[in-house]
């Protein structure tokens, strides 16, 4: 899951636009016979505190817009991130462009963080991968890495987007999506072997 997240060039779209963020380290609950996805934890390095894996997610509202890192609600910190190797090749040519700003976006950021975990639930969560749910996912997913990396090949390549990119990017993203649908389903409700 991390290799993927730092190798797949499609990902940096969610990292810089919408601003979603993979923890460095994620822990998991080796005992419990719930769910992977119920069982993980991220640490935070700065006061040890271990929050659930869900704390940043789109039910609650904060699985986006995490543009400087996990926010630790408990002391006000960043839980450092892998960083997706394209978004680091963008970040580091643009890098004249915002580096300027970044002190007082980085403030303004961190004011409205707090808000924003005020209300955290873990209780009845949609489950995007249970059941048949993975096919709908997977086939979403793979629409929108169709739309991101026809933006990442017109950024790098800048070449106009032909019927032919098109035609071969439909049918590898349907496959790529279910493909990534079906692992998910598989890793997110992985239960522990001994239960
Ligand atoms: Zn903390």
């Amino acid at each position: 899951m991390m290799l993927h997240w730092i190798i797949n060039p499609g990902l940096a779209v969610n990292e810089l636009l919408l601003g979603q963020r993979v923890p460095k380290v994620t822990l998991e609950d080796k005992i419990s016979d719930k769910p992977r996805i119920e069982r993980s934890f991220v640490p935070c390095p700065h006061c040890n505190t271990y929050h659930d894996g869900r704390t940043w997610s789109i039910h609650n509202g904060t699985a986006f817009k995490n543009w400087f890192g996990l926010y630790c609600p408990n002391c006000g910190q960043i839980i450092p991130c892998l960083t997706n190797a394209t978004s680091f090749i963008i970040l580091i040519l643009t890098y004249p462009v915002w580096g300027w700003f970044k002190s007082s976006l980085k403030e303004n950021w961190l004011k409205k963080q707090p808000d924003r975990y005020r209300e955290l639930s873990y209780e009845s969560l949609p489950k995007p991968y249970q059941g048949k749910n993975w096919i709908k996912s997977g086939l979403l997913w793979g629409l929108f890495m169709l739309i991101s990396m026809t933006l990442i090949f017109l950024l790098f390549e800048g070449k106009a987007i032909t019927l032919g990119t098109i035609l071969i990017g439909i049918p590898l993203w349907t496959i790529g999506g279910l493909g990534f649908g079906y692992f998910m389903k598989k890793y997110s409700m992985k239960r522990n072997a001994s239960h």
